[in-house]
């Protein structure tokens, strides 16, 4: 085994005694040799790890590793960033454009297609790369947002008086810098028919450290409502920093959301999801959707069939209370909204 990825020398100012996030952003996981070594995986072999990884390569944020259990090879934190053999196999169905976004994006960078809401892929770049990711053969080079391309993305949305929400996505939003963001949202609150901000983001849960007096201050500063759509798929990922950087979410004001995805192997058993709802709770954050997988080639290991789905909102239904039973739901390429199963 080689030796653990060095992190990088960077110096910071911050008082906080946790890692700060770009030092996290610096020394991700991307060699499988140091992630079988740093999780005692005997077994795995790293060459058919670095060739599972195809295009899309390892990426694991340490925070997120020391959640996993150690020589676990089945361990529900570990499967969503372990490269499979599998993500090389071509399964009929499963296309590397799943929803057909192009047809969606009037400017670059920008999709429209639901009504009274835009999202803006903000970046590419990501604080872990999950398997299942339906983005995982997106262009982002493409999508790249210079200065001119983020001015015609302000200028489409103050163009348009039905425009209410508009969705940071990604990558990853929150991998983007506190002053890049803080100088957008100041611009999209000068623009009069904006209500709401949200951020689709897995960062906070992943990167807690990510959650500033930086990041606070530009989330308190701004007129917009701001609402959080974290994205966790098993309890095992809110340990004591999520749990701290979530309350301080909402301590500016944020509404927290959770969305998560129907993972075969992850969390695809009744107890799991309760659990993960009942966490969600403790942790001021409420269920929002459950998400059948996309049909991004590469992922087909992961599905759950809608029968056992259905089953498993059953079961969720008898045991929780109405408010933390998230919606199923399956994003459909020309479906106006997201389609509730
Ligand atoms: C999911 C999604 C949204 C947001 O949908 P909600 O149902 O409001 O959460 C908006 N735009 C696009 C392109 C989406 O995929
Ligand atoms: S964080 Fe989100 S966008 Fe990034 S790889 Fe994971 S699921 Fe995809």
């Amino acid at each position: 085994m080689s030796e653990p990825e060095i992190l990088f020398p960077l110096s910071f100012d911050s008082a906080s005694p946790r890692t700060p996030w770009k030092a996290e952003m610096a020394s991700l996981v991307r060699d499988p040799q140091t992630l079988c070594a740093l999780l005692g995986l005997q077994g795995a072999d790293a060459e058919e790890i670095r060739r599972a990884c195809g295009d899309f390569p390892l990426r694991v944020p340490r925070p997120y590793l020391n959640r996993i259990t150690r020589g676990d090879p089945q361990d529900p934190l570990l499967l969503q960033v372990l490269p499979q053999l599998q993500e090389l196999t071509e399964t009929p169905g499963y296309s590397a454009d799943p929803l057909d976004e192009a047809q969606f994006t009037p400017v670059p960078g920008l999709l429209h297609k639901y009504q009274g809401r835009v999202l803006v892929v903000l970046n590419g770049n990501c604080a872990i790369h999950c398997r299942y990711c339906f983005r995982r053969h997106f262009p982002y080079k493409e999508h790249q947002i210079g200065k001119a391309h983020w001015q015609r993305i302000v200028d489409y949305i103050a163009a348009d008086t039905s425009i209410r929400e508009v969705i940071f996505s990604g990558g990853d939003p929150l991998t983007v810098t506190d002053s890049a963001l803080a100088e957008k949202v100041r611009q999209l609150d000068a623009i009069a028919h904006l209500k709401r901000l949200r951020l689709h983001t897995r960062v906070p849960v992943m990167i807690p450290s990510r959650i500033n007096d930086d990041c606070l201050a530009w989330l308190r500063a701004t007129r917009l409502q701001v609402v959080c759509v974290i994205h966790a798929n098993h309890a095992n990922e809110i340990d004591a920093e999520v749990l701290q950087a979530l309350d301080q979410l909402r301590g500016a004001g944020v509404t927290l959301l959770n969305q998560t995805v129907l993972l075969r192997g992850v969390n695809d058993a009744a107890e799991t999801l309760i659990r993960l709802s009942e966490t969600l709770s403790e942790a001021g954050v409420m269920p929002y959707y459950l998400h059948q997988l996309d049909a991004v080639q590469g992922a087909a290991h992961f599905a759950v069939s809608d029968a056992q789905a259905a089953q498993l909102m059953q079961a969720l239904r008898a045991s929780l209370p109405g408010y933390l039973v998230p919606r199923l739901v399956r994003e459909d390429a020309h479906s106006p909204n997201k389609t509730p199963l």
